[in-house]
């Protein structure tokens, strides 16, 4: 009945204790958010001495400007959904709401001041030593902190660099944050505009694009390639499926068109909107698109000036990126990086940022190869898409012989009872031993969804463990169990 293989041993440290034969030592981490703060808590926690060194709030642009904030307005945006559909739910009464910004921001104030407070205590009660301001690497041993007092000089073993990255400034597009934006803008509005441009059709910008839908705001979305979300773990399927509900929801999508230029003229930018890849050298006259407001959503850069890194002899890739081995180590022994400064070489999301702490930490003395084969993305659009493992492009030019099953999410009875019916399931399956490569989830809830099939991948899981493994009803996980129920039929 079940396959009873597991490829990987799940619990390969112990979180609480160094591993068998490290020392205990002084750690000093550069950068809170959750690539630092994790490497913190875990290292105190093992029994390290840890200086976390911090220039802004602690918490980084997970807390302050990345998952929670937009979080926070997504929950707005689909509380706003089901009041307007209230019909739908045998409400009687008036369905003419309206989102207040002033108090979303109000909110978004509450919530991250709660968990700002609550990483704030966790570091205190497990003695980790803060030090509010810039950090500078000196050498693994040293790390110089300007801080409002004057320069503090921390000491210890090793340099854990956690600095994040912040939004990229476009030279075409540059933000002048009135009118051209950039997310940490978008997050800090206190009206929301009457049309919007977004650049950039990832996943930043089709998550802003869904909320200020439902927020009022009239919305292009113009994306360079030929799909949404291009980005090589998201299944093609997801883009096709999430492309028509954005269109059906009264976005517009410009695929494969790019802003050649923009100007602001009385209170308006002016968009010049042209194909990214002309068909010919004949000119093509660009379409002028003309918005209150633009949200740049291009991509990130990495946060490293002032850290000393050339100094200290450690090495980044041409686009500043910090460059690490296998182990997350940089060119200098005994320093690591993790999180979002390595860029999207590696996997720029809250949780891999937390996972390589925890993986640095447990391996201090003997650095050790990171694990990226199964990690989880959630992308919270209407519908949610929730990716892991591989898709049916990366499957099969791996080589690897595939069989995909699709159930559409109205197959399921707790889809209709709450009235979300749009969305798609794909199981990507090993076609001769039935292992489960990736699973690809669009529809509601899909970002909670997706952990189930995380943990199916990492233990070896084949379609037939799933199918045997009795899921509550009536609830959306049945979607997964009735996915690897198909794919295991003959
Ligand atoms: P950061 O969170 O950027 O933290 C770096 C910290 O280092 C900052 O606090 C900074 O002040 C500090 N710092 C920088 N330089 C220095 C210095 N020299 N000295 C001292 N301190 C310094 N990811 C998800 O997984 N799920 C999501 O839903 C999601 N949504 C997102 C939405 C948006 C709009 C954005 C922008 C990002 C989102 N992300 C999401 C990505 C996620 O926020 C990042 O992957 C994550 O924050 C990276 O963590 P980090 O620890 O590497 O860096």
């Amino acid at each position: 009945m079940f396959s009873g293989k597991r490829v990987r041993p799940l619990a390969s440290y112990n979180l609480r204790k160094p591993a068998r034969g490290n020392e205990m030592k002084k750690l000093t981490i550069i950068g809170s958010g959750p690539g630092g703060h994790m490497a913190a808590f875990a290292a105190a926690r093992a029994g390290h001495s840890v200086t976390l060194v911090e220039s802004a709030a602690v918490g980084g642009t997970c807390l302050h400007t990345g998952c929670i904030p937009t979080k926070t307005f997504k929950s707005s945006a689909d509380a706003l959904e089901k009041i307007r559909h209230m019909g739908n739910y045998a409400i009687t009464g008036n369905a003419d709401a309206a989102i207040s910004m002033p108090e979303l921001l109000a909110r978004k104030k509450n919530v991250i001041g709660l968990l700002t407070t609550g990483l704030e205590k966790t570091c205190a009660s497990l003695k980790i030593t803060l030090v509010r301001g810039r950090g500078r690497v000196i050498s693994a041993r040293e790390v110089a902190v300007s801080t409002q007092e004057g320069t503090v000089l921390v000491e210890g073993d090793n340099v854990i660099i956690a600095t994040g990255s912040r939004p990229l400034n476009l030279p075409s597009l540059p933000a002048d944050h009135r009118h051209i934006l950039n997310s940490d803008d978008a997050l800090a509005l206190d009206r929301v505009p009457a049309s919007i441009a977004i650049v950039g059709g990832g996943v930043i910008g089709c998550e802003m694009a869904c909320i200020f839908r439902s927020f009022g705001a009239q919305v292009t979305v113009i994306e360079g390639q030929d799909r949404l979300l291009p980005i090589p773990s998201v299944d093609g399927e997801m883009s096709k499926l999430l492309l028509r509900e954005m269109k059906k929801a009264g976005i517009r999508v410009e695929l494969g068109k790019t802003v050649s230029s923009a100007t602001v003229e009385q209170g308006m930018a002016k968009l010049a909107v042209s194909p990214s890849r002309p068909k010919d050298d004949a000119p093509v006259e660009p379409a002028m698109l003309d918005v209150e407001s633009v949200f740049v959503t291009v991509g990130r850069v990495p946060n490293t000036e002032g850290l000393g890194l050339d100094e200290a002899g450690i090495t980044v890739s041409p686009r500043g990126w910090i460059q690490v081995d296998d182990c997350l180590q940089t060119s200098v022994p005994g320093v690591f990086a993790i999180g979002d400064v390595l860029g999207p070489e590696k996997i720029m999301l809250a949780h891999m940022a937390s996972a390589e702490a925890e993986h640095v930490v447990a391996h201090l003395d003997a650095p050790t190869p990171c694990d990226y084969s199964v990690v989880p993305s959630a992308i919270f659009t209407t519908p949610e898409i929730g990716c892991v493992g591989l898709s049916e492009e990366q499957a099969l030019a791996a080589g690897l012989p595939v069989r995909c099953t699709l159930l559409q999410v109205r197959e399921l009875g707790k889809a209709h009872a709450m009235g979300e019916i749009a969305g798609v399931f794909k199981l990507v399956a090993h076609a001769e031993n039935n292992t489960i490569l990736g699973a690809h989830l669009c529809g509601p809830h899909a970002t909670d969804l997706i952990a189930e099939a995380g943990l199916a991948i990492r233990m070896g899981a084949s379609v037939e463990d799933v199918a045997h493994t009795i899921h509550a009803h009536p609830t959306l996980a049945e979607g997964f169990y009735e996915l690897c129920h198909k794919a295991a039929r003959p």
